[in-house]
């Protein structure tokens, strides 16, 4: 496992939401982060069909482009009833013609899919945010860390904080959704602490403790 010895890290992402809460995570280690969306850098193409091969590509992009390592972030939401699905897809479930996101109307394609599928109790309709955090360096070498919480789609959705699809997320021994959790709880982390709550922040543990010696 290579350590990262660089004090600026460059965010492989163009994502406003990912790109806070990985900020939230790494600041506190004594780094500076910068975006891809900062440096201007063009977002490549997702063309893998697994996080893994999506994190890589993006964060492979951004070390090239920079000569520094940088970390991405490939996540979704996988859903039981939909055999995974939006799964690798779930920024797609989004896409509007125009090319902008739209999540309010992601949100309901999901519930929509659910409702067909006759899925009403938490039971039925079991799900899992999954997030592949991938360290890349300009000579091409690769770490990937998998970070995955267990949950359930709610409806209506529920709460204004955090991003995406936040508002019908709710885990497994919470009451709330993620989108009614402050950025704390929802995936605040630390050195030295045993747990974390959400994939994104399960991911950089592993990351924080393999790489930075954290
Ligand atoms: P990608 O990793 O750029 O392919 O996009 C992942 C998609 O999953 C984004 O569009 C997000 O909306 C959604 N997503 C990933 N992580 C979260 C999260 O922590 N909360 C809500 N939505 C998320």
């Amino acid at each position: 496992m290579r350590k990262l010895d660089n004090k600026t890290l460059i965010v492989a992402s163009h994502n406003a939401g990912k790109i806070r809460e990985i900020r939230d995570l790494i600041g506190p280690l004594g780094f500076e982060a910068k975006s891809a969306a900062d440096l201007n850098f063009i977002e490549p193409d997702e063309t893998g069909t697994t996080f893994e091969e999506n994190a890589a590509i993006k964060a492979l992009a951004s070390a090239k482009a920079s000569g520094l390592p940088a970390l991405s972030d490939d996540s979704g939401l996988a859903i039981d009833a939909l055999d995974g699905a939006p799964g690798v897809y779930t920024a797609n479930w989004a896409e509007r013609e125009d090319g902008s996101r739209d999540f309010a109307m992601a949100m309901q394609k999901v519930e929509d899919a659910l409702q067909e599928k006759g899925a009403k109790t938490p039971s039925e309709r079991t799900a899992r945010f999954v997030s592949v955090l991938c360290l890349a360096w300009p000579d091409g070498h690769v770490e990937l860390f998998r970070g995955e919480v267990e949950g359930f789609v709610v409806w209506p959705p529920r709460g204004g904080q955090g991003f995406g699809y936040d508002p019908v997320f709710q885990p497994k021994g919470y009451e709330t959704t993620f989108g009614e959790m402050s950025a704390d709880e929802k995936h605040g982390w630390k050195p030295g602490d045993e747990e974390a709550l959400s994939h994104r922040a399960r991911a950089f543990k592993i990351f924080a403790e393999t790489c930075l010696g954290a």
